[in-house]
């Protein structure tokens, strides 16, 4: 008889079909119906899906410069807790990570850290002012291997800085992610342009802001041939753009967010900033069309931009206040609540937006693997029949600008495997775990 690390028993696979999963050292080293043999230690997954480890590509971590927002480490647990294996940790830090220097310091904050794989996202221009590149090639020769360019929370809205990164990044195979919003259109914007912001008395921000970058990038991507990627995806306008990109063999991807899938533009009514994000909540109508557009591939990945912010940035009034909100804790359960158990995807489909995909456009090599053997062992395990109740005092984010608070969600992430070692036990951070 032979004794493997770990096995995760009678756990139902991506495809519907049930698996013993064995795993020594890093890796997966057998799937199959029924492991006979013996284990150090046995994950009893009955009535519980596994998936690939999710990953995510769009994480505001905040340092350096915002440690009491969130820091590596903090991101990383509730990453953990999310059921992710691997973030990407925006450029929009303080300093900015524009230099090999910044993004060697997030990379290595995220070894020490040891829970999830830590990607740096590199700034694709200097301070994030959209003027001038940034060191992108040392980025991405450095140790951090920078694949992923993006000024997000800025829009690259110079169309000449815009096709000069798509070249650059051309090179080494590189992608530039576009946070698509028209600087001039949407001065002073406090939330989605339309009925309830005329009601409210507040600026509004058009849906063709964002519609109008997404659809010239798409333009200069096909005239460069470079790669693009859309960064959270809020309308059904974009969708549509999209659509026609890739209908015309154009190099795009997309990304939404799970508060895109489901909270509406509504919601600003009460006037709690805790609504407050940027891009902002839109229309039913806008929510119907990205979720029909992710189940039909048109928007390739789920990515959380969680944003974290301190108290005193959300307990203010609206205008005032940070736009963002976190995510990486609840964004399986609202996937699942808005795409599984409306019927609108598998678990398999699942399993491409928020793990293959999204490894494969950041060329994390590593992560996203298919659950067989001689793949790295970066799983998750969910019970779906479960229920929880979000608290915002109990996230492990530093932050706790969710805005499921009180919410009951389904779907409970039960364990995360990281490289082989459980980094989430029963819901719980295992100590030393990532170590
Ligand atoms: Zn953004």
């Amino acid at each position: 008889m032979s004794t493997v690390d770990l096995v995760i028993k009678g756990a139902q696979l991506p495809d519907g079909k049930t698996a013993d999963i064995c795993i020594q050292g890093e890796s997966i080293i057998d799937v199959t119906a029924s492991y006979k043999g013996e284990s150090v230690t046995t994950i009893d997954a009955k009535g519980c899906v596994v998936l690939p480890g999710l990953v995510d590509l769009h994480t505001h971590l905040r340092e350096p410069g915002r440690e009491d927002a969130e820091t590596v480490l903090s991101g990383s647990k509730a990453g953990t807790k999310g059921g992710f294996t691997a973030l990407s940790a925006m450029a929009n830090t303080s300093p900015v990570a524009d230099t090999a220097g910044v993004v060697e310091q997030v990379y290595r904050l995220g070894q020490e850290a040891g829970l999830v794989d830590v990607f740096p996202i590199g700034a694709v221009t200097q301070g994030l002012k959209g003027e001038t590149l940034s060191e992108i090639g040392a980025m991405a020769d450095s140790v951090a291997r920078v694949r992923v360019f993006s000024d997000d929370g800025n829009c690259v809205s110079d169309p000449l800085v815009m096709r000069r990164a798509l070249e650059y990044i051309k090179k080494f195979g590189g992608v530039i992610a576009q946070h698509a919003q028209d600087p001039r259109m949407t001065v002073g914007s406090q939330m989605n342009e339309g009925e309830v912001s005329a009601r409210l008395g507040l600026k509004g921000w058009p849906a063709v802001a964002e519609e109008a970058i997404i659809a010239r990038d798409v333009l200069l991507a096909d005239h460069v041939q470079s790669r693009l990627h859309i960064c959270h995806l809020t309308t059904a306008g974009g969708v549509e753009i999209i659509r026609w990109a890739k209908a015309r063999g154009i190099n795009v991807t997309a990304e939404v967010t799970p508060h895109h899938l489901l909270l509406t533009d509504d919601l600003a009514s009460s006037y709690d900033p805790i609504f407050k994000v940027n891009p902002p909540l839109r229309t039913e109508s806008d929510v119907h069309a990205l979720r029909e557009a992710l189940a039909d591939g048109t928007i390739d990945i789920v990515a959380t931009d969680h944003a974290p912010h301190p108290l005193e940035a959300k307990e203010c009034e609206w205008q005032e206040a940070a736009f963002g909100m976190l995510g990486l804790e609840t964004a399986l359960s609202i996937v699942q609540m808005t795409m599984v158990n409306s019927g609108l995807m598998s678990w398999q489909q699942v399993a491409e937006r928020m793990s293959h995909k999204p490894a494969s456009i950041g060329g994390y090599e590593h992560q996203g693997q298919r659950i067989e053997k001689g793949s790295f062992a970066n799983l998750v395990v969910i019970n779906p029949t479960k229920l929880w109740r979000v608290d915002r005092d109990l996230v492990l984010s530093n932050s706790s600008n969710t805005p499921y608070h009180g919410h009951e969600l389904p779907g409970v992430v039960e364990h995360t495997v990281f490289k082989g070692k459980q980094t989430l036990i029963n819901g719980q951070i295992s100590q030393g775990g990532g170590k």
